[in-house]
This record gives structure tokens, sequence and C-alpha cells, in this order.
């Protein structure tokens, strides 16, 4: 699985990892982000929201003995991201989690606590090895701007958005102003949430929808696949599908090796649908 820098904190990432929105405590679901660490997938985003602690629970079973191995990402609420609440969720998160560090917490989203408040305390949950760095998800350049009257850009690991090849808005604003300022940006939600058509969907298709099947169909491999070479194709990105089911997650892994051409990548950038500049950035 291919690799790279997470940002400043320089530490090697996989460049395909794995989500756990919706995952539950099952077995099943265990097995599946083991499998998929076993493939490589060892970024694993995950958070206090998700299941309400379950898919952090899952995310324990699965890095149980191997927790060296991975890059595991958490998030606290904004809700609960004054000073002490944001200590008090990363414990209950390294409790959910039965680890005792975390490789990257995020705020999940800017919120009405001030940003002061949060950082200091992810300074302080830093300083203590609780938290090995930290970072944002959902920050728009005005919020990122705002975060860095109070820290330095390099103190923050990554950004996590809303990227998937019918979703560009980052392309904008976002996306260039972390490569300036050496960010990792992480896409969620690669495939829409699950709205990305496979072929033979009977959902109404746009024209960059028809240049990723054939695109794929000419590689022989998911149009799903082609989706994440497509968000990750540019050095300071990361995307994290989630996959409950075992071939789903098998197909994400082997993306790693699909290499597009230059002629492929533009008529994807030309074709897949774009937003006006002046769009704000969508979250789900
Ligand atoms: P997603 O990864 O875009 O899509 C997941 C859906 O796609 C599931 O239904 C999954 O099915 C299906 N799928 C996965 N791989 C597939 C494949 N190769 N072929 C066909 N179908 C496939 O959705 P997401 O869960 O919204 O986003 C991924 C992760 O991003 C989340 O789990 C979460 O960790 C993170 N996220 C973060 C935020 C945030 O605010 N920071 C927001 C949203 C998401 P099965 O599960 O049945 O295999």
């Amino acid at each position: 699985m291919k690799t790279r820098p997470f940002g400043s904190t320089g530490i090697h990432v996989p460049v395909i990892g794995q989500g756990t929105w919706y995952l539950d405590e099952s077995p099943r679901a265990v097995d599946a982000l083991r499998a998929g660490i076993e493939a490589g997938m060892t970024h694993i985003d995950t958070a206090e929201m998700y299941g309400s602690g379950a898919a952090e629970r899952a995310v324990g079973a699965a890095i149980a003995g191997q927790r060296e191995r991975t890059f595991v990402v958490s998030k606290v609420l904004p809700h609960n991201a004054d000073r002490s609440g944001t200590v008090a969720a990363c414990e209950r998160s390294l409790r959910h989690l039965g680890t005792d560090y975390i490789d990257c917490y995020l705020l999940h989203w800017p919120g009405s606590h001030p940003l002061e408040e949060t950082f200091a305390a992810f300074d302080e949950l830093k300083k203590h090895g609780k938290i090995r760095s930290y970072g944002v998800s959902n920050f728009d350049v005005d919020d990122l701007e705002e975060l860095t009257r109070i820290i330095s850009p390099d103190d923050i690991a990554c950004n996590q958005v809303l990227y998937h090849p019918s979703e560009r808005t980052i392309e904008n604003r976002v996306l260039p102003w972390c490569a300036a300022h050496g960010i990792a940006v992480v896409a969620y939600s690669p495939f829409g949430h699950g709205a990305l058509h496979a072929p033979g969907s009977t959902a109404k298709k746009n024209k960059g929808d028809t240049v990723l099947a054939q695109i794929a169909q000419a590689h022989g491999v998911s149009v799903f696949q082609v989706a994440l070479a497509f968000v990750t194709r540019m050095p300071n990105l990361f995307a994290i599908p989630k996959a409950a089911s075992l071939a789903h997650l098998n197909d994400n892994a082997a993306a790693d090796e699909l290499a597009l051409s230059a002629n492929e990548m533009k008529r994807l950038e030309e074709t897949l649908p774009t937003t006006a500049s002046s769009t704000r950035l969508p979250m789900l």
C-alpha cells in the first residue's frame, strides 16, 4: 500500500485508509477492519459521534494486539470541544479504542466553543502523550485562517473534508490552501456516502459518471477504484472509504495498484462536475 507523509507529522500514512461511520460492533465489522489492516489500510478514521462510541469500540477490537501498525484518527464533537470537555472526550475515546494514544485527533467541524479552548486542550493532550498530532475537519478557508491566527499551520496535521467525483468544492480554495501550508487533506465519503453509481445502476448519470465507467472498463477495475485514484491524485491527498463488506474492502485496497494516465486524469478533470468558486465547503 502506497504511503505519504501525513502533513507536518512527517509520518508515512497509507493513501487509502478505512472509514467507520455506520460501522457497528459486530464480529463481521471487526473482521472487515482487520482484513483492511492486513491489506495495508492501516489509516483508520473514527469519531466519538459514530454509533455513540460503537465504531470506536469496533476499531479497538480490530487493532488489539497490533496497535503500532495502525494510524488511528478520532474526533471530538464540537459541542464537547471546550477546554475540559475536549480532554474528557479524548479520554472516553481512548477507553473505547482500548489504547493509550490517538495518532491524530480532530475537531469534527467548527462549533461555538472558542478555538483557543479546543486547541489548548489538544496541546495539553499532546503534551501528555494521549494524542500524537491534531487537526481539523470540515474547515473552509476562512475557518483555517481564523485558526492560524491562534496556532501555526505547522501544528495542523490535516483537514478532513467531503470530496468525491461529484463533489469537488475543495478544489477551488481548501485544497490549494492546505497544500500551500503543508496540511494533509483527507477525502471523506469518497463514494458520496454510497451515492457513486456502479455500472448498471438506474440512477441519473452525468457526463463524468460515464467517463468514470469508461476508464474503469478500460482498466478492468471498478468505478470505485477509479474514484479513489481520482481523489488521491495529488501529493497531499488521502482517502478513507468505508466498507463493511469484504468484497468492497478488497476492491478498495486494490485501488492502490491502479495508475491512471495523464490523459485519463485530464478527461476526469474536464468532465466531472465542479462548483462555483464562491461555493462554501459542504459537509455531510
Ligand atoms: P463512502 O465511503 O463514500 O461510501 C460507503 C458506502 O460505499 C458503503 O455503502 C459501502 O458499502 C460502499 N462501498 C465501499 N466500497 C465499495 C466498493 N468498492 N464497491 C461498491 N460499494 C462500496 O461513505 P462514508 O462512510 O460517508 O465516508 C467514508 C468515511 O469518511 C466515513 O466512514 C467516516 O469515517 C468518514 N466521514 C467523515 C465525515 C466528517 O465530517 N469528518 C463525514 C462523513 C464521513 P458496505 O459498507 O456495504 O461495504
